[in-house]
């Protein structure tokens, strides 16, 4: 009999395939005891897993800087390697082996056992987090010392692809598949955010993620069907079953395929109005998408990924070498590149590393770089110095305070003085301009649009500082709204005013890239959209069926809504 196991959808599309078990290697380590004189193969045996995981690193991360797979694996890796180096891991190891005279792969379970019980007491929920790779590093030498290093399934002959069933799989599984006739994932644990999820949606693989116990569910090589647009599963479906989910997979290839024919199609509504779609990036890595989706622009650049996951800070020089290659990609559209924002769950290494008893209300984004007024300069130069090559526009982000813009404004013109002494070129008009994401910033505008160039709103953190939701913590995520009838206020009066006083406005939060509240935010007279590239067909899918003229008038019967399930319904309409 056929049946469905619902979990959270991660990664869209439809997949039909058959299972291939991944099993849980660190619940097949044993225990046993080496005799002293064979202690040295022990070590040795340990030497050539960590030498064969590190290999097998190297590799991803070159697939990584190929462009293959997203930028963001390429850092996944990164902190791998760096775990696989640090003695904490592989000297405590080795010790364990000599003292307790026990196997390798037991070493390593119990080294790994003490280290998660300490990343679990850490209060930082991006460091806690990071207790997953420290699993999955251990998973892996694991695999290499019992023998089945990888578990690449077999590519099938029947036509049918492969279906991955796992416990929870590393961003560099992932990839590691990727040559393997590979359809769909599906994991017990993980959520929207999780590794296998980003991952599985760079590659295009549909994917469900937290279905709890479905590994012992399923058996090797039953037909199943990922339905990765809805969260389900389909265990043992009857041929009729397979041939309707075959016609709907059709249907979306050919909707997407549709969707590519936009590509060099201007995002103009039907009564005449030109929408600017942009593109939010982590740097240069990420161009290949850029150019794939024809974005008008960047209108994020999150020059934290640079910071962030190393000891060493970048320097002058390295950051701009980022930023030219991002504005000498695209030499006559916007690159708007928002100085860095660590802190909160964005936490350097190292030396800077700080414990705050709460980030996310902390020393964050320009907070931090003010703090550090050097390294912001340093930013501030390398940005103005890659000004000379484009089209480039300086965003600040988590701006509260009129003093904060004027210390910021004044760094600007310190770089400015500093690079026009050295003889150094840079765009002596390049365009300042701040994020709107604290409510009180969309409260007092007025300060903002007498200072700045532009606006954009980062409706993730304004959300979150508005309802009082860490964006990181999971047990909050059913009270994250954006459509709650405060976070519309903000965010359409910020539209308003910035329209009334001739400052473009853009919406560069995750807002941006959801069809669902595209319209919303048509009606609200937004003319900026910046998104993940992998959004930009559908969302000038959308733009060119509205009609903004008739959306006008029902948005702002919206906003004079403030019973929720009416907002919602309302807002469902509007694309209706
Ligand atoms: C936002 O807060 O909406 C935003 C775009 O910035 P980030 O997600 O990087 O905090
Ligand atoms: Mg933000």
């Amino acid at each position: 009999m056929p049946f469905t196991v619902h979990g959270l959808p991660v990664s869209q599309g439809i997949a039909i395939g058959h299972v291939h078990l991944i099993s849980h290697a660190l619940l097949e380590v044993n225990h046993y005891h080496v005799a002293p004189k064979h202690i040295e193969d022990e070590l040795a045996r340990l030497d050539d897993a960590v030498a064969s995981v590190h290999g097998e690193l190297l590799g991803l991360k070159a697939v990584t800087a190929a462009g293959q797979a997203h930028s963001e694996v390429g850092a996944f890796v990164d902190l791998q390697l760096m775990m696989l180096a640090d003695p904490m891991l592989i000297d405590a190891a080795r010790h364990l082996i000599e003292s307790r005279r026990c196997n390798a792969e037991w070493a390593l379970v119990q080294q790994m056992e003490h280290l998660v019980e300490q990343f679990r007491q850490i209060e930082d929920p991006y460091l806690r987090e990071r207790q997953a790779d420290v699993v999955q590093v251990i998973e892996r030498l694991v695999k290499v010392l019992l023998g089945h290093p990888g578990h690449l399934p077999p590519k099938r002959r029947d036509g049918l692809g492969t279906i991955v069933v796992a416990h929870d799989l590393s961003p560099a599984d992932t990839i590691g598949f990727r040559d393997h006739n590979i359809a769909g994932f599906v994991t017990d644990v993980g959520g929207p955010t999780s590794h296998t999820a980003i991952v599985a949606r760079s590659l295009k693989i549909p994917a469900v993620v937290g279905l709890h116990h479905v590994r012992d569910l399923l058996e090797d090589d039953e037909l199943v069907i990922v339905d990765g647009t809805r969260g389900v599963i389909i265990v043992g479906p009857g041929d009729e079953i397979v041939e309707e989910y075959r016609l709907r997979r059709s249907e979306l290839e050919i909707e997407r395929s549709k969707l590519n024919r936009l590509r060099d199609t201007r995002a103009t509504t039907l009564d005449g109005e030109t929408i600017n779609l942009l593109a939010n990036i982590e740097g240069p890595k990420d161009l290949p998408a850029v150019k794939n989706a024809n974005a008008d622009g960047i209108g994020l650049y999150r020059t934290e990924f640079l910071f962030i996951g190393r000891d060493t800070l970048p320097d002058e020089e390295e950051q701009y070498e980022a930023y030219r290659a991002v504005v000498k990609a695209l030499p006559t559209k916007p690159v708007t590149i928002r100085t860095f924002d660590v802190g909160g769950d964005k936490a350097l290494n190292g030396a800077h590393a700080r414990m705050e008893p709460n980030p996310a209300l902390g020393l964050r984004a320009v907070r931090y770089s003010l703090s550090e007024p050097k390294m912001f300069l340093t930013q501030l130069r390398a940005l103005l110095r890659a000004s000379a090559h484009g089209k480039l526009q300086i965003m600040v982000p988590m701006l509260a305070h009129a003093q904060e813009i004027d210390q910021c404004l004044t760094l600007v013109e310190k770089a400015k003085t500093e690079l026009r002494a050295e003889k150094i070129k840079f765009d002596e008009g390049v365009q300042i301009g701040g994020m709107i994401e604290i409510p009180a910033a969309a409260l007092s505008l007025g300060m903002f649009i007498r200072r700045l160039a532009f606006l954009s709103i980062g409706t993730n953190d304004l959300i979150q500082y508005t309802l009082a939701i860490d964006r990181s913590d999971e047990a909050v995520v059913h009270l994250y709204d954006p459509l709650h009838p405060a976070v519309l206020k903000l965010i359409s009066g910020t539209i308003a005013t910035g329209a009334r006083y001739g400052l473009p406005v853009s919406v560069c939060g995750e807002m941006a890239g959801d069809l669902t509240y595209t319209a919303l935010l048509l009606g609200m007279g937004l003319r900026n959209f910046s998104m993940h590239p992998g959004n930009i067909l559908e969302i000038k899918q959308q733009v060119l069926r509205s009609d903004l003229g008739e959306l006008a008038p029902r948005v702002q019967r919206i906003l004079k809504m403030d019973e929720p399930a009416r907002i919602r319904e309302a807002v469902e309409r509007l694309v209706g």
